[in-house]
């Protein structure tokens, strides 16, 4: 088989894209969706990427060095031997590369960890501490935006969650950019990755010679996206293409969609933009959510 690029021989399949690539435009490949990401949105200024030590945010850490000056942020969540591996890879990767690294350890700091919830509860506690933290760290730092290494697998994956529970706001709200809104306190968002399948930032890591964590969160298997992810890996053996489908198929529908703004406020305690009197971050770190 042929690259589909270059027309030399093809050293790979892209099975979920039914393309055929040879090493060099398959880098290539994922560069160009990169810069066409950065250009569609007018991307500019100093980035900061949040780095969880996976295949997914350490490709998009690698691929937008190569376009923008960006730093990297790391949380430890305090979840044992999964929290140290990822703290080393990153901590590791980031000297390699010269890029600055801000590292917060989130018990010690904050005296909170998904570790102390049940298991049903950890992953949706995780996501409350992530989306905060990132925020203000950013902002506090005084980044304008913020990427993360969200892939179609993740997107697809939320996509059907969102809609299967009915949370139309939160799904309307799914987004590769977010603008910055620092009026607000609150930083942009992007997701340079949501065209890219996991398949592929683990293909891009190995042949670059990326560690990433190998062991999971030991949480992780208990929450639906999990589940979601799961099925929708077994459906593109039959329909190979799904995951990039379920994506492009919902931007188009929700370009037309507006979903209702949240009637923002600062909460009482940190200053931070919240729809209640005390963000969930405050109540959690107070302990009056267990
Ligand atoms: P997840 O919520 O684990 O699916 O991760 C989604 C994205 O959030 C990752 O691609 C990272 O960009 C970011 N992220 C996840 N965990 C961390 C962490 N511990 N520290 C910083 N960023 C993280
Ligand atoms: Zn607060």
């Amino acid at each position: 088989m042929k690259c589909k690029f270059c027309g030399k021989k093809a050293e790979f399949f892209l099975r979920q894209r039914k393309l055929y690539v040879c090493k060099a435009d398959f880098f290539n490949f994922l560069e160009r969706k990169v810069e066409r990401f950065i250009k569609k949105y007018r991307v500019k200024g100093k980035i900061l990427v949040a780095i969880s030590g996976g295949k997914d945010s350490l490709a998009c850490l690698s691929l937008l060095s190569r376009f923008l000056k960006v730093s990297a942020l790391h949380l430890n969540l305090g979840l044992g031997e999964f929290s140290k591996e990822s703290q080393r890879i990153c901590k590791e990767f980031c000297k390699k590369e010269g890029i600055d690294l801000i590292l917060v350890n989130v018990k010690e700091e904050f005296k909170v960890s998904p570790k102390n919830f049940s298991r049903k509860k950890a992953c949706s506690i995780c996501g409350v501490i992530k989306r905060y933290l990132t925020n203000r760290i950013a902002f506090e730092n005084g980044f304008k935006i913020v990427a993360t290494g969200h892939t179609a697998d993740d997107l697809a994956s939320m996509i059907i969650l969102n809609f299967l529970s009915g949370n139309f706001d939160l799904l309307f709200r799914l987004k590769p950019y977010t603008e910055p809104s620092l009026d607000l306190k609150l930083v942009g968002k992007i997701k340079p990755l949501y065209n890219v399948l996991e398949e592929e930032t683990e293909f891009f890591c190995k042949l670059k010679g990326i560690e990433f964590v190998s062991v999971k969160c030991k949480f992780e298997r208990y929450a639906s996206q999990t589940k979601i992810k799961e099925i929708l890996n077994d459906l593109t053996k039959d329909l190979p293409q799904i995951k990039l489908q379920i994506v492009s198929n919902f931007l188009n529908l929700a370009k037309n969609v507006k979903p209702e703004k949240p009637k923002l406020k600062f909460c009482k305690i940190c200053g931070y933009p919240t729809i209640r009197d005390v963000c969930r971050f405050c109540k959690l770190i107070k302990g009056y959510e267990n």
